[in-house]
């Protein structure tokens, strides 16, 4: 049987309060690319939004016309990247969710029933700047998952990571994320999904996943369940 692609997450589901600096990067690139006074980080509720869909939400509350937040996206995408370069911690290992450094050891350890991969709104450069930071990059390999850079709705990111992974096949993919949006992309694909309430969620939030656990440790036995060709529950 074909291992099981796993579509992690990162903001609340690999890390835990380590978007800080991701955020202060997006809202001064925002400014900077839009010309306008430094931004405050208004109502917007981030967890499980892309970084485009939370600059674009910003914008609009600025008053920034959509035609212009489409024709400066990939300046806004490159300044973002800049200033998260600037800004990222050194070393973000303490920012790893409870178990989870010990969980993908475990499951990269065994590539004949797991393969690694990434669901994220973050920009991909953010993205594995941020894993680097946290000591866990070299789970996930280059030019594999899917990113808030390949498109600002989540719904579309579980067939990119599909498609990179060479067309892998729905029933042997599992999402793996921290919000309600986690579930909703996977269900916009056809995947199973395991919620971790490790984020901004409890548990009772998380209830329309095919599993929901209260952390890392919970997720392996679950995993190892579906990788060995059990269905969803
Ligand atoms: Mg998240």
């Amino acid at each position: 049987m074909r291992p099981l692609l796993l579509l992690f997450d990162i903001d609340g589901t690999l890390l835990q309060r380590a978007s800080v600096e991701h955020a202060q990067a997006l809202l001064e690139a925002a400014a900077q690319v839009h010309e306008l006074s430094p931004l405050a980080d208004t109502a917007v509720s981030p967890a499980g939004r892309t970084d485009l869909a939370i600059a674009r939400e910003v914008l609009a509350r600025a008053g920034v016309p959509a035609a212009q937040i489409d024709a400066r996206s990939a300046a806004l995408q490159a300044a973002t990247v800049a200033a998260y370069e600037r800004l990222c911690p050194p070393d973000l290992s303490a920012k790893l969710a409870p178990g989870m450094a010990e969980l993908l050891e475990a499951l990269s350890a065994r590539p004949q029933s797991f393969r690694l991969s990434l669901l994220t709104g973050n920009l991909e450069a953010v993205a594995r700047r941020k894993l680097a930071a946290a000591g866990v990059a070299h789970h996930f390999a280059d030019g594999q998952g899917a990113f808030g850079s390949d498109a600002e709705s989540r719904d579309e990111l579980p067939a990119v990571a599909r498609a990179r992974a060479g067309g892998w096949p729905r029933s042997r993919t599992v999402v793996i994320g921290d919000t309600p949006r986690d579930i909703d992309c996977a269900r916009a694909d056809g995947l199973r999904v395991a919620a971790v309430a490790t984020g901004p969620y409890p548990l009772e939030a998380l209830a329309d996943a095919d599993a929901v656990v209260d952390g890392a440790r919970a997720l392996q036995p679950i995993l190892e369940d579906w990788a060995s060709g059990a269905s969803a529950g």
